[in-house]
């Protein structure tokens, strides 16, 4: 029925369509490490991917599987491994997928932990270019022989830039190259990768999908338009055994998920499977915030510049509109000259000062003293990230109470 089906009721069947034992509605949480075979040779079986089944659970087990189905719905693709993390889904993925020689071309405008893991892989020998994704032309610029891979984000967080998803997705066509997509600000709600012919497709679980600030996760989905016989790293057993739709994402469960060990625990599957019911109700809700929030800020003479896709003066705007549902949730601010940045968060007394995305709740933080502080001002200028800049990421609740925490703050550091 998943096809069919709206994305909301889709998600809300799924387990129940996978007949949990009792008829239950949500899939039990398994927490048993290994499984135990009456007969040896079902064992061997499962090891040697003649018949599916369970035999560690670092590699997957019934309730992470579920919740790759739930992921693999949403985003309509071919199938999905968890990770404890969404950066666990990402260094897993580069780690399964890219061998010493090979070439990467990366948005320039990434989330700082996925910079930085960049940063780790060249140190190890593999080298990236790191362009302007906002242009495809950037990214044709950059194309080697040996180019491999391309990694971009939907909407870059913090600044919002909003990639060319959809001439770069062309252009991977085009080249053979794994068109990597990075789905977390958008969500599958708001945008599915696969539209723009994305290979894979990473979405941070922690942010929209759990959506409650209560449980890490991480996920890789395959669209399944990537022809894996055309990728010259896949390993010869799997090359053998695996169809080949499957050989990419394969390689990426046993030598990223299994190798690299960063398993998602089943309670927290079971938290964000629970929590991704309600995606649709909480984005609809967080995007009219958010769109209300940037028109208010935008209007007011203490800032001086917002960061929102929503925005008609946003630099892509247009290209949002014809790829997003909605501008989404989070954006950012800096002020005028002369106010101070965390005097005025001090002074919000709804919105709450922290890291995360994402959530039901409004989070605010300073950029460039935080999330971005490792980078350097350097990386932080070519990322196009000022030092005044203040992120925020806008929750459910009643827009009154939003608009109302903001004006008590200004009126409180302009006088
Ligand atoms: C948060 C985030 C990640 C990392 O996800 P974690 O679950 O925190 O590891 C990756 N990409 C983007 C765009 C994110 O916002």
């Amino acid at each position: 029925m998943s096809n069919k089906k709206g994305f909301t009721t889709t998600i809300l069947h799924s387990d129940r369509l996978l007949k949990p034992e009792f008829g239950a509605l949500h899939q039990p949480v398994h927490n048993a490490v290994t499984w135990g075979y009456d007969d040896v040779q079902g064992l061997v079986n499962v090891f040697q991917n003649k018949t599916k089944g369970y035999a560690y659970s670092r590699q997957g087990n019934p309730t992470t599987a579920a919740l790759e189905h739930k992921v693999t719905q949403m985003e309509q693709g071919l199938a999905s491994v968890s990770f404890a993390t969404g950066m666990a889904a990402i260094s897993s993925t580069i780690l399964a997928l890219i061998k010493a020689g090979d070439h990467i071309i990366a948005s320039s405008y990434l989330f700082g932990n996925t910079r930085s893991i960049m940063q780790t892989y060249m140190d190890m020998g593999l080298e990236i270019s790191f362009v302007d994704a906002t242009d495809v032309q950037n990214i044709k610029n950059a194309y080697q022989e040996n180019t491999r891979m391309v990694f971009v984000e939907t909407i870059a967080n913090p600044a919002t830039q909003v990639s060319d998803l959809g001439a770069i997705g062309d252009f991977c066509e085009d080249k053979k190259l794994i068109y990597v997509v990075d789905n977390t600000m958008t969500s599958p709600y708001l945008f599915r990768p696969v539209a723009v012919k994305a290979s894979l497709v990473i979405n941070s679980l922690t942010k929209y999908i759990g959506g409650h600030g209560n449980a890490l996760g991480g996920s890789v989905t395959d669209t399944g338009l990537f022809n894996w016989l055309n990728f010259p790293n896949i390993a010869p057993i799997i090359r053998e055994q695996i169809r080949p739709e499957m050989q990419g994402l394969t390689q990426i469960r046993k030598r990223g998920l299994r190798d690299g060990g960063g398993t998602l625990a089943p309670e927290a599957a079971h938290s964000i499977s629970v929590g991704s019911e309600t995606i649709a109700l909480r984005l609809e809700r967080a995007c009219s915030n958010a769109a209300a929030l940037a028109e208010f800020l935008d209007n007011h003479p203490l800032i001086s510049k917002v960061y929102y896709p929503g925005l008609k003066s946003h630099p892509q705007h247009e290209l949002a509109s014809n790829l997003f549902h909605r501008y989404g949730g989070l954006m950012s601010f800096a002020l005028v000259d002369g106010i101070d940045c965390f005097k005025f968060l001090n002074e919000l007394k709804l919105v709450i000062k922290s890291s995360n995305l994402g959530d039901t709740r409004t989070l605010a933080i300073p950029v460039a003293h935080t999330i971005f502080f490792e980078l350097g001002k350097e990386r932080r200028d070519e990322m196009g990230i000022p030092d005044s800049m203040v992120r925020l990421s806008v929750g459910i609740e009643d827009q009154e109470d939003l608009i109302a925490d903001f004006s008590a703050a200004f009126e409180a550091v302009a006088n």
